[in-house]
């Protein structure tokens, strides 16, 4: 048990990757606190985990409202007495060309994805520092670290994730707190759902995107939670500001055709 007796905040824990990695900490010991923007889907992964003999609890809350973030904190400190992990995961996506991007939209994916991540880090950490220390996992993207048409503002916003995980990880590494975070590829959730539901022809789009990918298969949820899970434990003590591709090699190079 990797993570056992470790009090552990997961945003986006409602759905896809954050659904597992929650899942994932709660059978190796962690005590989970669940939180989404949907209360009901929060809740079901606690219930989830405490109905496969875990401990766990959920809050409501978006990620971009300082308030809600905050009360995460305080919530998960005042029903588990710490927290050794947060796991800064919930996103959202849209996919167009950036003169069809309203300023509405943009401002919300950078709110949700890169100030979501910054409103974390900046409650958690001086509860980590009073503790003596902790280890933060922030979700950004292979779209975080090379240019995707069509994702202009959701590359910015996994880009600046990346830029803040390093920042912070050398702010903070002497008051022994791990930034790092993770880039996944194409990712089988809902979200991946949601977009390829958009595509006229799923099943001749699913096989193109699969010849973009090294490993010609789509990830799963799954597989993101073990790396999440590595990076959040003690086994990677000495790791600190890193970007970990977790893509079947797609940020390593061309794929083979
Ligand atoms: P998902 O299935 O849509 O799950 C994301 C969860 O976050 C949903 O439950 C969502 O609620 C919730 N959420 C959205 N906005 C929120 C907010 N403001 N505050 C709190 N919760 C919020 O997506 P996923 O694929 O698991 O994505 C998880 C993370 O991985 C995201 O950061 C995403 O950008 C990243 N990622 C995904 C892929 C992929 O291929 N799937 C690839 C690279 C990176 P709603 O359903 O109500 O929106």
């Amino acid at each position: 048990m990797r993570l056992k007796d470790k009090v552990a905040i997961i945003t986006g824990s409602g759905s896809g990757i954050g659904r597992a990695t929650a899942l994932l900490f709660g059978r190796e010991g962690a005590k989970v606190m669940s939180m989404d923007i949907l209360g009901d889907t929060a809740e079901a992964t606690a219930r989830d985990i405490k109905d496969a003999g875990g401990q766990a609890d959920y809050v409501q809350g978006d990620v971009a409202i300082d308030a809600d973030v905050e009360r995460m904190v305080k919530t998960t400190v005042e029903r588990f007495g710490r927290v050794d992990v947060l796991v800064n995961n919930a996103g959202i996506l849209a996919v167009m060309r950036v003169a069809q991007v309203s300023e509405d939209l943009w401002d919300r994916i950078i709110d949700v994805n890169l100030k979501g991540v910054f409103l974390g880090c900046k409650h958690v950490i001086p509860q980590m520092m009073e503790q003596g220390g902790g280890a933060i996992v922030n979700t950004s993207s292979v779209a975080g670290v090379r240019g995707e048409s069509n994702f202009s503002a959701y590359s910015a916003s996994k880009g600046g994730v990346v830029l803040l995980t390093r920042t912070l990880a050398v702010e903070y590494a002497r008051f022994n707190i791990r930034v790092n975070c993770v880039c996944p590829g194409l990712i089988q959730t809902p979200m991946f759902d949601r977009q390829l539901a958009l595509l006229s022809d799923r099943e001749k789009a699913l096989e193109r995107m699969k010849k973009t990918i090294p490993r010609r298969q789509i990830g799963e949820a799954e597989e993101v939670a073990r790396g999440i899970l590595f990076l959040a434990s003690d086994e990677a003590s000495l790791i600190m500001g890193a970007a970990l591709p977790m893509d079947g090699g797609v940020w390593a190079g061309d794929p083979p055709w």
